[in-house]
C-alpha cells in the first residue's frame, strides 16, 4: 500500500503496565532513539499520560516537527478504535474508559492512533519482521496470557469496533480451565506461558516456575525432564487446534508465534504441526504454502507495528 504522505520518521509507542517505551523510526524501518521509562502506577493516570507526553516531545524536539508522520500508541486491552479509548485495561485501570487517544492528540497538538498491542506486533512483523514476504498473516503472542493481531492485505483487521483478533480467548477445551473474560478452556488458559506454569505447578515440578525453565527441564533425561515434555505436548496440542482453526477460517500463508514459551519450540512445535496437520485439511491441502514459524522481533515487534500505523492510516 503506498503511503499518501511520505515523511521521514514516525513514533511508536509501546505502553505496558510495568513500563513503556517509545522509539522514532524511519520509512525504512530504520531505529533513529528509543526511549524507554517505567509506567508510574503508583502516580495514576496523570503520571503515566505526562511521562508518554515528555518522551514523544523528547524524540519530537530532536528528530523534528516538520517530518514527523505521525504518533501510534500500542497498549494491551479492547480497544474501541473509533472512540479511542481502552475498553478493559487489566494492566492500566485507571486508563480504562478514558479516551487516552484524544487526550494525548490534545496535549502534544498532533493526531495519535491508539491500538491494541497484539494487532501493533503483528503489523510490527508484517513491516520489518518475519512476515515482510506476505500481505496476510496471523500472529500470537503467547505469554503471560495470548494475543492475537491478524494482517489482512497488509493492514489490520480491526472488526467492527476494533476488538477482532482477540484468539486468546477462542474456546479449545470444551468446559476447559475457567477464564477471566468469562468464558472456559480458552486458548490462553492452555496455551500461554501462564499455562505451562500452572501445569509444572500441578505436577509438583515447582512453584511459579517460568516457561523457560520447564524449556530448560524438558531436557533433562530424567522423570522431571518427561514430565515437562509432557506439558510441552500438551501445550503444542493445544496450541495446533487453535492454528487448524485459523488455518481453515483463512487460508493465509503465514502464521507466527511469539513470547516467553518460544524457546521451548523444539519441544511443542512436534505436537503443534501433527494436530494442525490432523485437525486442518485446509493445512495438508496447501502444504508447504502454509507455514507456521517463530517471530523475529520479540518484543520490538510492538513498536515497530506503533510507528508504521501513522504511514497505513494516512
Ligand atoms: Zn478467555
Amino acid at each position: 500500500m503506498m503511503p499518501v504522505y511520505m515523511a521521514d520518521y514516525s513514533i511508536g509507542v509501546d505502553l505496558g503496565g510495568t513500563n513503556f517505551r517509545a522509539a522514532a523510526i524511519d520509512r525504512g524501518g530504520k531505529v533513529l532513539e528509543g526511549i524507554s521509562g517505567a509506567t508510574n502506577f503508583a502516580g495514576g493516570r496523570e503520571a503515566v499520560l505526562g511521562d508518554i507526553v515528555e518522551a514523544i516531545e523528547a524524540l519530537r524536539g530532536r528528530h523534528g516537527r516538520q517530518t514527523l508522520a505521525g504518533i501510534g500508541v500500542g497498549v494491551a486491552g479492547f480497544i474501541r478504535i473509533r472512540e479511542g479509548f481502552i475498553a478493559n485495561a487489566n494492566n492500566l485501570p485507571y486508563l480504562e474508559n478514558f479516551p487516552v487517544r484524544d487526550e494525548l492528540a490534545r496535549r502534544l497538538g498532533t493526531k495519535v492512533i491508539l491500538e491494541n498491542d497484539a494487532n501493533a506486533a503483528a503489523l510490527g512483523e508484517k513491516w520489518v519482521g518475519a512476515g515482510k514476504s506476505v500481505d496476510d498473516l496471523v500472529l500470537l503472542t503467547l505469554g503471560t496470557g495470548v494475543g492475537g493481531g491478524i494482517i489482512s492485505g497488509g493492514k489490520i483487521l480491526r472488526g467492527a469496533v476494533g476488538m477482532a483478533g482477540e484468539i486468546g480467548h477462542t474456546t479449545v477445551v470444551p468446559g476447559g480451565n475457567p477464564c477471566g473474560c468469562g468464558n472456559q478452556g480458552c486458548l490462553e488458559k492452555h496455551a500461554s506461558a501462564t499455562s505451562v506454569s500452572a501445569m509444572a505447578g500441578m505436577m509438583h515440578l515447582g512453584v511459579d516456575m517460568s516457561a523457560r525453565a520447564v524449556a530448560e527441564m524438558a531436557r533433562l533425561d530424567s522423570e522431571e525432564g518427561q514430565k515437562a515434555r509432557v506439558i510441552w505436548r500438551v501445550f503444542g496440542e493445544s496450541l495446533g487446534a487453535a492454528l487448524a482453526t485459523l488455518v481453515n477460517i483463512f487460508n493465509f500463508p503465514l502464521y507466527l508465534l511469539s513470547g516467553g514459551v518460544l524457546p521451548a519450540w523444539e519441544f511443542f512445535a512436534p505436537a503443534m504441526l501433527e494436530t494442525v496437520a490432523r485437525r486442518s485439511f485446509t493445512y495438508r491441502a496447501t502444504q508447504p504454502d502454509t507455514r507456521i514459524a517463530p517471530a523475529t522481533l520479540g518484543n520490538e515487534a510492538g513498536l515497530y507495528g506503533a510507528a508504521y500505523l501513522s504511514w497505513l492510516e494516512e
